[in-house]
């Protein structure tokens, strides 16, 4: 049942006039999904003749792009028009476009605002059509486009009503709707991850929302709101939303969290051992040791250490306290923010390549603070009081951080921890201070009061080998990442522990959560000798690097790298990488905001070519963006099932110029070494014939030899008519990731199902011998560059199914080929058909570990 009010009273009008000569397009034409699917806002689009952009209204001039394509201004009534001078322009780089106005100018209808040379746009950029969009379209209630031909400040092309100004407490849209009272069933409350889910789905409507208990209330749309308001199992709740699609809100919402914003009635055993079972976990007890040389805390990552302590101390930013015009310190903050969003993409991206889901959901949640309404809210009134944005922003994440942190469910007291991370973040980037790295020593144990993921993400690996802190538990994401990087930790240990000098010797044990202060010599030797033989080993394999990967019965396999960027190269053939099996272009410019050009392409791909020199092979895959890896200079529109959607190829084929440049980029670096092209995501024959097509087009205009091609068989369609496409290709190389994700569906990044999406269930070894007799058939190779060609269970099993090249992560390349040499193919090969046979990937694990 849902109550509704009727408005009280009628929206006020503003009416824009063509501030261009020329045809009208409603904004849906647009060929740029961005304004055509109104991610921007709404608005209408003018397919210009005449060249000054004029004011379309009175108003005043809030942003000017760097690159003077597009400006927004702010109309007496609050309204934000922006107006943006064709498709793509911004790649101009502010060519052909001279700005008549600049920022916190005021403006009358029918000023000019940018001349640009039409001809020059019309030449150079995908399209001269220029968009007027609302972006604050939440404040309009009716938008009247008209269409036809415009006259530059004389036609009318849009009339918008608004959202009535009334004053508080007096309904402020034409619809109010109160749901029924909600009793929350999750286990522990609305914590986190539900929090986040709710949000999200409130984000998907204009209405505002609230949640109501008793008689306190928090923004739907929130995360921070929602945790701060500490909705407990049990607790009443009800909602309430005002605007026009507030009855589909209140429907939907009230749904989702009835049946638990999908965490009710899941067993505690379906999700990962590692977070379910810690989610319903009482807070750890604070433990206190009479042992003056024990420490006492809780186990967040197993695995004991030996080393020396080393205080993290965070880094205190000093901001002023006034600012410039709020227009100005607005801008700022909203542009750090959208810088912040692309590092943590990075970061994600970069931890989603290592195949770490876990992980890279935690850089999931941190895009969710950033995108908070509420810390937006509070920052920018702040700054409307005469603050600067550095100033607004540090005061509004650290109290956002202490009011979570003194809240009594343990799971949102630890994300305070998350909004400092993400806080700190864009502060550095306002105040343009750098994050100071400290130098570590050999055998570290780090000691803080709390470490953010970001911290953990970035650290020097090889000198830290343990973490103990006072804050966080089990549950906390330092623990969750501590315990993916196999580095053992400990959580909420006695503060004391901040007294201690820096290189104290102690034992970290993960598995009990003791701190063992000042050891006997005995029990250091214990733990040492352990480690010796575990680093001992390390350092033959990596000794042997350089020696093949044979087995003993003198089977051949080619162990090459997984890179992302030319370092990685190096280090690949330092540690006797044999070459390249997947070189991820999307990762090279992830911190790009527009695309590289041909020459810059070339120039990368040709000094990683020189790294490997002619013999080693060096795979480069076309763009791969999509999925849970979007590129900045490429955005794709939001898409309900991102995985099923445009992604790798298929954006190639939507966006040629991007793809065409990229391969003749290869193509024009193929004599510096030895190339070869590989194309993700392909699912249908037709899609490898279209991209060899076009990369036999650029071929034939460049003039150049050609290079081997292949595909990504990533997909199950591409496994089972492996047959059909091995004619096409010269080689496979099996993307295990996303071939697990697609052939159980489900995502690779969802922490639930993070136990299940294993690449050893038999239906994965199913496609992979389906793939490689399909190739065999054609004398064609088959290589495996997913996350399983790493994993010390699976390697017997892909020798054993015929596979020739590993493609791995860097650091495992010596104990892989160490591996190696010491199995035997007819071994394998009994071992895989066993596997084959197998029920479970369980199964195929033991069989693993007995044979
Ligand atoms: C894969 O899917 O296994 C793969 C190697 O590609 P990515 O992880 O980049 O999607
Ligand atoms: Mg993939």
């Amino acid at each position: 049942m849902i109550n509704i009010l009727t408005p009280v009273s009628q929206g006020d009008g503003v009416v824009l006039k063509a501030p261009l000569s020329g045809y009208i397009l409603p904004i849906e034409q647009v060929p740029d999904p961005v304004f055509a699917q109104k991610m921007v806002g709404d608005g209408i689009s003018i397919d210009p003749i005449s060249n000054v952009l004029i004011a379309p209204c009175d108003g005043e001039i809030i942003q000017i792009h760097p690159s003077y394509h597009a400006l927004t201004l702010k109309t007496p009534e609050g309204l934000e028009v922006l107006m943006h001078i064709g498709l793509n322009t911004v790649t101009l780089r502010g060519e052909g476009f001279q700005p008549k106005v600049k920022m916190g100018d005021r403006i009358q209808t029918g000023d000019p605002l940018i001349e640009f040379d039409i001809d020059y746009v019309a030449l150079n950029a995908k399209s001269l059509l220029t968009q007027i969009v609302i972006t604050n379209s939440d404040q309009v209630v009716d938008f009247k486009t008209y269409s036809g031909y415009a006259i530059a400040g004389e036609n009318v092309i849009l009339e918008l009503s608004l959202i009535p100004k009334v004053s508080e407490n007096i309904p402020t849209s034409n619809q109010i709707i109160t749901s029924d009272e909600i009793t929350i069933p999750n286990p522990t409350g609305l914590h986190a991850r539900p929090s986040a889910v709710l949000a999200n789905l409130a984000k998907k409507y204009q209405s505002k929302i609230r949640l109501k208990r008793g008689d306190q209330d928090a923004n739907v749309k929130s995360v921070v709101a929602l945790m701060g308001l500490e909705v407990n199992h049990g607790d009443r709740v009800v909602l309430i939303a005002q605007g026009a699609d507030a009855a589909a809100a209140i429907a939907e919402l009230c749904e989702a969290i009835r049946s638990g914003l999908g965490e009710e009635g899941t067993p505690p055993m379906a999700a990962p051992a590692s977070i379910a079972k810690l989610d319903i976990a009482a807070p750890p007890p604070h433990r206190r040791s009479d042992d003056p040389n024990l420490l006492l805390g809780v186990a967040a990552s197993s695995g004991v250490a030996v080393g020396y302590t080393f205080r993290v101390r965070e880094q205190e930013i000093k901001v002023v306290e006034r600012g410039d015009n709020p227009n100005t310190e607005r801008r700022k903050l909203e542009t750090a923010i959208e810088q912040a969003k692309l590092e943590v993409e990075a970061l994600r991206a970069k931890i989603h390549g290592q195949g770490d889901p876990g992980k890279a959901a935690i850089f999931a949640a941190h895009q969710e603070l950033l995108e908070d309404p509420e810390l937006m809210e509070i920052s920018t009134s702040a700054i409307d009081k005469g603050n600067s944005a550095a100033f607004a922003w540090k005061q509004t994440f650290t109290n956002s951080a202490e009011e979570l942190a003194k809240l009594h469910n343990e799971l949102l007291s630890q994300r305070a921890n998350d909004v400092r991370d993400v806080g700190q973040r864009v502060l550095r980037i306002l105040t343009g201070v750098n994050s100071t790295k400290p130098i570590y020593p050999n055998h570290t144990i780090l000691i803080a009061e709390d470490l953010t993921p970001s911290d953990m993400a970035t650290l020097d690996r090889s000198k830290v080998i343990g973490f103990c802190t006072v804050a966080g538990g089990t549950t906390s994401h330092v623990a969750i990442l501590a315990r993916s990087l196999g580095i053992p930790a400990i959580a909420g240990t006695e503060a004391q522990v901040l007294d201690l000098t820096d290189g104290t010797p102690v034992i970290l044990d993960g598995n009990k959560g003791t701190l063992k202060l000042n050891p006997t010599s005995a029990e250091m030797e214990q733990v040492k000798a352990l480690q010796i033989k575990i680093a001992e080993k390390r350092k033959a394999d990596v000794a042997n690097g350089m020696k093949p990967a044979m087995t003993q019965d003198g089977y051949r396999m080619e162990v090459v790298a997984n890179i992302g960027s030319k370092i990685e190269a190096e280090t690949s053939v330092q540690l006797g990488g044999e070459g390249v099996g997947l070189l991820r272009t999307e990762f090279i410019f992830m911190d790009r905001s527009s695309a590289p050009t041909e020459d810059e392409q070339t120039e990368i791909y040709s000094s990683i070519a020189q790294v490997l020199g002619k013999e080693k092979p060096l795979i480069i895959r076309t763009l791969d963006v999509g999925g849970d890896k979007p590129l900045p200079y490429l955005p794709i529109p939001h898409e309900e099932n991102p995985f099923l959607g445009e992604r790798g190829i298929r954006v190639g084929f939507d966006r040629p110029e991007i793809l065409r440049t990229q391969l003749r980029a290869i193509l024009r670096s193929a004599t510096s070494g030895n190339l070869k092209i590989l194309f993700p995501m392909i699912a249908r024959l037709e899609e490898i014939k279209m991209a060899k097509a076009m990369l036999e087009e650029e071929r034939e205009k460049l003039k150049t030899p050609g290079v081997s091609v292949g595909i990504m068989v990533e997909i199950p369609a591409a496994a089972m008519m492996a047959e059909q496409f091995a004619k096409e290709v010269d080689f496979f190389s099996i993307g295990t990731n996303d071939l697990t994700q697609y052939t159980l569906a489900m995502d690779r990044g969802h922490p639930k199902l993070a136990p299940f999406v294993d690449g050893l269930n038999p239906a994965l070894l199913k496609l992979i011998d389906l793939t490689v007799k399909g190739a065999n058939q054609q004398g064609k190779w088959v290589g495996v560059c997913g996350g399983i060609a790493s994993d010390s269970q699976a390697i017997p099993l892909l020798i054993g199914l015929g596979v020739k090249e590993l493609s791995v992560s860097v650091p495992s390349i010596p104990t892989i080929k160490a591996q190696i040499r010491e199995l035997s193919l007819v071994q394998c090969q009994e071992l895989a058909q066993k596997a084959l046979n197998a029920e479970t990937g369980a199964e195929v694990r033991a069989l693993v570990e007995a044979g």
